[in-house]
């Protein structure tokens, strides 16, 4: 793969440039071209620049709406609604983390209910930026129908994504973030351009059959993934569709599938975000006591706490490589 040596400026200047000259109010522009260019930052690539064709695509169709301003609404002392507007997510976000971070302090707890909102992004952002104001957090959202329930042949579930942070003063945060598909399918469309077998579990074929041909399960092939971890992880999978779908108030994956105009950009959807002090819960020494466990955890051989790969990877202030043709094409959009 050829590539090209970009700074985080100037994959910040090239994102927003590009939004700008889509259909982007400043503002809109400024906050998701920060997002796009952390994630560069922080080698989190599948939701960096390589996103921007389709958000362009999202905004050329007017399915996203760049000069949105999302509505906060407080629904009760511990719950806030952000009715996006049709905002792309880090717009919404900006909006929404703030007012529920106040409010877990306040009350201990907090839900924040996203609606009419476009994400398709890593979920880490809003995790991570919950448990460095010193909040344990929790966030999911779903997707298209890609991912077959347990024991079925067809697509219901989204790829569904879950994050979870807990804050660790003076450090960076501890962070997960994944999908509850068995795999990504951007990487199983990877292992089928490559020509590269996926292990057994990650999806099925046209027939319903378990398949290690990628090519029998990429979209269009007729195939579907699987959730991880089998019935396990098909029920978080079901619990991110009612937490995203039914509890905030917007789609289920279905549903979305059903309203999207297919442009390729991310669909609207609803995101679910928990908020919960540990101060007000567990008490002072809380820090004390969690740190015992990941130095516990960490003295294991083997084991490297989850986000401290993108941790790593962001104290390097240094240039990207990214891969020239999406630069390319890029370019050619604005
Ligand atoms: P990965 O499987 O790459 O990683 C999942 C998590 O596991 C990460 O927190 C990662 O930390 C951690 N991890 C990986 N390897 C190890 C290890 N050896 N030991 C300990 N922890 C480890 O992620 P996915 O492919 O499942 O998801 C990628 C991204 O795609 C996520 O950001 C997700 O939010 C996003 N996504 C978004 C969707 C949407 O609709 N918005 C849909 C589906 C996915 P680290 O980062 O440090 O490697």
């Amino acid at each position: 793969m050829s590539t090209i040596s970009l700074s985080l400026d100037e994959i910040y200047d090239l994102a927003k440039k590009t939004l700008l000259s889509n259909g982007c109010d400043e503002e809109n522009a400024s906050i998701l071209s920060d997002t796009i260019m952390r994630a560069e930052r922080d080698g989190s690539h599948s939701h960096g620049l390589f996103r921007l064709p389709a958000y362009v695509a999202a905004l050329k169709s007017k399915k996203v709406n760049g000069k949105a301003r999302p509505v906060v609404k407080k629904i009760s002392p511990s719950v806030i609604k952000v009715i996006g507007n049709n905002a792309f997510a880090p717009m919404v976000l900006k909006i929404g983390l703030p007012e529920l971070i106040k409010l877990a302090k306040e009350t201990g707890v907090a839900v924040l209910a996203i609606t009419n909102s476009h994400h398709m992004a890593a979920m880490w952002p809003e995790t991570e930026a919950v448990a460095e104001s010193g909040l344990v957090s929790f966030a999911c959202t779903s997707y298209m129908p890609m991912v077959a329930p347990a024991g079925a042949k067809k697509a219901l579930f989204g790829t569904n994504p879950i994050s979870f942070a807990w804050p660790r003063p003076g450090k960076t945060p501890l962070v997960y973030d994944m999908a509850t598909a068995a795999m990504a399918m951007g990487d199983v469309m990877v292992a089928a351009r490559d020509g590269h077998k996926v292990p057994l579990g990650t999806g099925l074929n046209k027939d319903g059959k378990e398949t290690t041909n990628p090519k029998e399960i990429i979209k269009g092939s007729g195939g579907v993934l699987l959730p991880f971890g089998g019935y396990k992880g098909s029920a978080i999978a079901m619990m991110v569709e009612l937490l995203a779908g039914a509890l905030v108030g917007d789609n289920f994956s279905y549903e979305t599938a059903a309203k999207d105009n297919k442009d390729g950009g991310p669909p609207s959807g609803g995101e679910f975000i928990l908020a919960i002090s540990p101060e007000k819960i567990a008490g002072s020494g809380w820090e004390k006591h969690s740190e015992e466990f990941f130095t516990k955890m960490k003295s294991m051989d083997g084991i490297r706490l989850p986000g401290e790969r993108r941790h790593k990877n962001r104290l390097d202030k240094g240039p990207r490589k990214i891969n020239k043709e999406l630069i390319e094409k890029i370019k050619k959009l604005s």
